[in-house]
């Protein structure tokens, strides 16, 4: 199929989306989404980076920012938090900015793995190894990619554009870059592994360096609706008008996104969501919903699968309450 990849190409291909309800609707979407799962006291702090286990267990914040550079916002929403593994599709992004979406197709692939975020099996049973970017191995491999010849090179290249998407300058949190450097032999053992297998493709000590200060980064769910938007508004940030990355290369993402973006629920995810969206530890949840907007949400209690359980209520009510499921639609008007 690959060799006939030419036939969609073109960007001046149709594009057909439509548009969030009225303003006064998602606010009050928002606001009743917020409302009905704030006292839900279920799931855990993460604990395997130190750092993350002294996070305040009752923080929740929703926000919505509309490819018109709207913003909406509910709950805690100034609440900062680390980006952790929501930095992944952004990342990736900037990548095949760099060296095209079927160059990032052959050397991560875009395969789901079925398997949890750091699972060291999925790197033994699949011949691919890195399999895509949104588990650690295929996202250390795809930091890897960045350009510059040092590690300090880049970081700056990637710090740069993730805070781009944000339309501000991302800064990290020491606290927490210490914390996983200092607890971090898996995603270092997962580099290595790679680098065996030549799916690695800078030093592997220092690509996971530069992976766990990407992870540190520090953002609000504003932030992140702000980041999803650009995916959803064919790679320009409708708040700064800036193009980050190509809407060809947006549209190859969010598919990835779609396919592994909760990792081992991902299936879960969009059978219920209908729409492409990604999680970290830290409790944050990213979803993008093409042409329409980012939404961002954050609650650090998370269920067996690493996801937000506040945050994955709130963007289901929502993708029902505001009509985002990617896969409704209404019968035409048949001639009877
Ligand atoms: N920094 C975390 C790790 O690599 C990110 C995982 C996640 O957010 O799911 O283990």
């Amino acid at each position: 199929l690959q060799k006939y990849a030419h036939v969609d190409r073109s960007e001046a291909s149709r594009v057909s989306t439509g548009a969030l309800p009225s303003a006064e609707f998602v606010r009050q979407a928002l606001g009743e989404a917020y409302e009905r799962y704030r006292t839900v006291q279920e799931g855990e702090l993460a604990t395997y980076i130190p750092a993350l286990a002294a996070a305040n267990a009752d923080a929740f914040g929703i926000a919505i920012v509309s490819t018109n550079g709207a913003a909406f916002l509910a709950g805690d929403s100034s609440c900062e938090f680390t980006i952790q593994s929501i930095a992944k599709p952004f990342v990736l992004a900037l990548i095949c900015q760099e060296i095209g979406c079927e160059q990032a197709r052959a050397k991560i692939g875009v395969n789901g793995t079925g398997m949890s975020f750091d699972s060291v099996l999925a790197i033994e049973l699949n011949p691919e190894r890195t399999m895509n970017a949104m588990v650690n191995a295929g996202a250390i491999a795809t930091t890897s990619l960045a350009p510059g010849e040092s590690a300090t090179e880049k970081w700056a290249f990637i710090q740069d554009g993730l805070s781009r998407f944000a339309g501000r300058t991302l800064e990290i949190d020491a606290a927490v870059y210490e914390s996983e450097a200092a607890a971090n032999e898996r995603n270092l053992g997962i580099a290595h592994l790679l680098n065996s297998y030549r799916r690695m493709y800078f030093d592997a000590s220092q690509a996971t360096d530069v992976y766990t200060k990407q992870c540190s980064l520090v953002v609000t769910v504003q932030d992140l609706a702000t980041m999803g938007a650009t995916l959803a508004d064919g790679g320009v940030n409708p708040l700064t008008g800036e193009q980050v990355v190509d809407a060809s290369v947006c549209k190859r993402v969010l598919a990835v996104l779609a396919t592994a973006g909760m990792y081992e629920r991902s299936g879960d995810w969009l059978y219920d969501i209908g729409l492409p969206g990604k999680s970290g530890v830290s409790g944050g949840i990213v979803t993008v919903v093409p042409g329409k907007g980012g939404m961002g949400a954050f609650s650090p209690l998370l269920d067996q699968a690493g996801n937000s359980v506040r945050a994955q209520l709130a963007t289901r009510f929502l993708s029902e309450q505001l009509g985002l499921n990617l896969f409704l639609s209404r019968a035409a008007q048949h001639e009877s």
